[in-house]
Formats: structure tokens, sequence, C-alpha cells
């Protein structure tokens, strides 16, 4: 299964499996996530849902190399009313998708009327920080680490361009400039994490903080999760996002423009991982 499902009394832990890929999310991961989600908003018994990832990485990001990459297959959406990606070209094709798979998603999960906590440990780059981004809370462990490299590819950070509300407009733009990899104490001093705890306590202690929300009333919660993210939609998140979303469309098109088609900036798996070890 690339998502693990487990209850555990009123915690609904939902473990993103491929750690042989560093839990690279593919769209099949992508719906499988969703499916999961669903899976615990719809149980009365559930009230705190967990995000983990299996292995030694909570997740290296999108799937932009695997075996299993599946960008050419089509999901049933989910996200946005929209036309399928695939058969679409070009701008139409990228847009269509990344609006579904991508921003869609995230906004759909940050929605959850559930509180959700990511529990972080190893590697958290580019598209992992926006799932952990979705989530209300984020535990990491005293090993995570945490990068959107990017910036390298031409493109202005990742899709859900949470950056400057999460990290702060500084934070943010070091982040994206320099593309270089900063550690869970750093992203707890910028305000990005809720707890570093040491790396054999994270999920002790990631349970722990679940049970002791699972005590509070389901609606306390849910229209607390509501007021918090209205209240980050008036400090401009979501049109914000929408503007850096058109930016993001923009790259992507002017890399294809320039590059034959190559929308990534001529980067691949391989050369973003060996850019990002030697910064
Ligand atoms: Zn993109």
């Amino acid at each position: 299964m690339t998502v693990e499902y487990e209850r555990r009394g009123p915690v609904a832990v939902v473990t993103m499996n491929r750690p042989e890929y560093r839990n690279a999310q593919n769209s099949a991961m992508t719906y499988a996530l969703d499916a999961a989600f669903t899976r615990a908003v719809d149980d009365p018994e559930v009230k705190v849902i967990v995000l983990a990832g299996a292995g030694e990485h909570f997740s290296a990001g999108h799937d932009i190399g695997t075996p299993e990459r599946d960008v050419d297959v089509s999901f049933e959406r989910k996200a946005v009313l929209w036309w399928d990606h695939v058969g679409a070209e070009g701008g139409d094709q990228r847009f269509a998708r990344e609006s579904e798979v991508y921003l869609g998603m995230c906004r759909r999960w940050r929605e959850i009327p559930k509180p959700t906590i990511a529990s972080v440990q190893g590697a958290c780059i580019a598209g992992a920080l926006m799932l952990a981004w979705v989530c209300d809370l984020i535990v990491a462990s005293d090993d995570a680490f945490f990068a959107d490299p990017v910036v390298r590819m031409g493109i202005p950070g990742v899709e859900y361009f949470a950056h400057p509300w999460v990290l702060g407009p500084r934070a943010a733009k070091e982040v994206l400039f320099t593309g270089e990899r900063f550690t869970a104490q750093q992203a707890k001093e910028w305000g990005m994490l809720n707890r570093v705890v040491a790396r054999a306590e994270l999920e002790t202690e990631t349970m722990a903080l679940a049970e002791k929300i699972a005590v509070m009333p389901r609606m306390g919660l849910a229209l607390a999760k509501k007021a918090v993210n209205q209240a980050e939609d008036l400090m401009g998140l979501r049109s914000g996002m929408d503007s850096a979303f058109g930016l993001h469309h923009f790259a992507h098109a002017h890399n294809a423009e320039v590059s034959g088609g190559d929308s990534l900036g001529g980067q691949d798996a391989r050369s973003m991982r060996d850019a990002n070890r030697t910064s």
C-alpha cells in the first residue's frame, strides 16, 4: 500500500509508505492520501489525524524520477472542477494537472475539519513542505531537514506558496534564494514548527500531543481551526498563493519555451539531489 491507515483510539495515523523512494509523492500516493483523510473525516471515532512518513525520511517531495512516476495517468479528480490534464498539451496540461494534484489538493487538505499533525523526520523537501504546511501542527525530530530548492529550476517556489506566511518574508526569501537545507531548530526559530524532539521520541511525542487535543469537543476544534485558517486568508494567504501560482506557471512555460519543452529548466531528480548535497 502506498499509504497506510491505522486508527489508534481517537487518532487516525496516515502514513506515506514508499520508503524505498523516500516517500516521493506520485499521483497514486496523492489520491491514496485523499482517501485516507476522507476516511478519517467520516469516522466519528477519529478526533485527530497524524500524517507521517515510513522509513528514514518524511518525504523527498514530488515524484520527478521513480519508476512509478504517473504524470500521464488519469485519476478521478477531487480537488477542482476542471478538465483532465491527460490529453491536453503545454501550459493547458500543466495548469490542469497542478491545479488539481498540487494546489487544489493541498487546499482541500488544509480544510479538513479535524486537527491534523505532521510528524516529520529526515528529509522534508520541496513538495513535502506543502504536505507538512497544510497540517495544523508540525512536530519534527531533531534530524529533520527542510528545503525548497526549486528556484534552481527557475521556478519561484513550490505550487502551494505558503512560504511568506509560514516562515515570514525574510526567512522565506533566504530559503528560496539559497535553496539550501535548513534544520529543524532553524525552522522552529522561524515559527514553522510546534515541537522539535529526539528522533526516538518522535512518534510518542506526536501521539501525546494528538491525544491531548482529542479530549476537546469535535465542533470546538473544527471551528477553532476554521477561525485561524480564515485569519490566515485575511492576511493574504489565499490570494497571495493564487498570484504566485500564476508566476509559477509562467516559469514552467518560460522553461518549456526556451528549452524545447522541458518545463523543469533542465533539472531532474538526480541533478536536484546532487545540487542539494553540495549546498
Ligand atoms: Zn509546478
